[in-house]
């Protein structure tokens, strides 16, 4: 039986070394091998947690978030939206946390963009109350009315190229094969590709996925009207952050060329440029603030507290530790001129 990685094995024999690009998009999304495509990767049994998997105060704040928004917006019929909703833990709790919000749930009609049919059933079966419907891309959202729209862990799996300038001009980093070896190499790309003028020798990741993503959720929020709020762990910095491409197979690292189809691909998502476009396009931008100054600023240690419950004090510290995700992750907020959030306030 094919695998993705006699897939991809067998697309570099016929066509010569690919793109990261390329390699990270059939690794993860290949419709029949693909990793996200063939299983679940969260929790203890699979590759990797995420923070709505951790605690339930993580959605709750979100869902105050948007709720908050929203209402200062005047309470208008929307679209919810989140893009990756994974099992759907997420949306659980912000449904769960606004169902008290005079009118939200009676005025919202939810979408999910899941390319996954192991993680669309997982969602179904999670929401179906709401009845979702489920989009490949955010190209088929509607355009009747404003949305609302939450990512988290979404943008760090689209793919990434990466490029390089030295001597002999601008050259990116490559997959090919060694015999039966997968191995990295570099190979000359267009000049036109570098994004600004950058010193010699260093790595500089680009992602035209992520930020053709990102142009589209712009220009739909700049019309329609709405707020994103996306979450993920990157920098929000002009320079380059290095080569920030890894992989995670069982909760630990490991090289990308290892386990191929069966470790989640990510990289480090570059905020300033998200930014950049989301302004671009009439959007206004706020943050990045951290995962820590986000969630104590909706109030976690408030709900904590209400909750009563020490089986969720863990949760709530791995949530928020400086030296772990606290930090590393980080919120923005794009919105058209009706919406803001009451956090991330430092407009970008
Ligand atoms: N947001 C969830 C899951 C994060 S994992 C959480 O926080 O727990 C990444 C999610 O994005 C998965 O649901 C995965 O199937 C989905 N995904 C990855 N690439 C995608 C793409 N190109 N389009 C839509 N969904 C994608």
């Amino acid at each position: 039986m094919d695998t993705v990685e006699s897939v991809i094995k067998a697309h570099i024999r016929t066509h010569g070394p690919m793109t990261i690009e390329t390699f990270m998009g059939l690794a993860l999304g290949h419709p029949q091998h693909g990793y996200y495509m063939t299983r679940d990767p969260l929790g203890v049994a699979g590759d990797f947690t995420t923070a709505p998997e951790i605690s339930q105060l993580f959605g709750e704040m979100v869902g105050i978030c948007l709720a908050d928004a929203w209402l200062r917006a005047g309470a208008p019929p929307f679209h919810l939206v989140e893009l990756g909703p994974g099992r759907g833990t997420l949306m659980a709790d912000i449904l769960r946390a606004t169902k008290n919000v005079p009118a939200f749930h009676a005025r919202m009609h939810l979408h999910l963009v899941e390319t996954s049919p192991v993680l669309r059933a997982k969602q179904d079966e999670a929401l179906k109350d709401y009845r979702p419907t489920w989009h490949a891309s955010g190209d088929t959202l509607p355009d009747d009315a404003p949305l609302l729209v939450v990512a988290n862990e979404f943008f760090d799996a689209l793919p990434i190229r990466q490029l390089m300038l030295t001597e002999n001009g601008l050259v990116e980093q490559v997959v090919g094969l060694e015999g039966e070896k997968l191995t990295m190499g570099l190979a000359p790309a267009p000049s036109t590709l570098l994004p600004r003028r950058v010193k010699n020798n260093e790595i500089i990741e680009i992602s035209p996925i992520r930020e053709t993503v990102m142009e589209g959720l712009a220009i739909r929020i700049g019309t329609q009207g709405g707020m994103l709020l996306a979450i993920d762990y990157g920098h929000d910095t002009p320079e380059p952050a290095g080569d920030t491409f890894q992989a995670v197979y069982k909760h630990r690292f490991c090289d990308p060329l290892e386990h191929v189809g069966d470790a989640d691909l990510t990289s480090h998502v570059d905020f300033h440029a998200l930014k950049a476009i989301a302004k671009r396009h009439g959007c206004e931008a706020y943050g990045s603030i951290s995962q820590k100054e986000f969630l104590e600023a909706m109030g976690i240690h408030a709900r904590y507290a209400q909750l009563n419950d020490t089986k969720l004090e863990s949760g709530l510290m791995r949530l928020l530790d400086p030296n772990d995700m606290g930090n590393l992750f980080k919120v923005i907020a794009v919105t058209s001129s009706g919406f803001s959030p009451a956090a991330p306030s430092n407009r970008a």
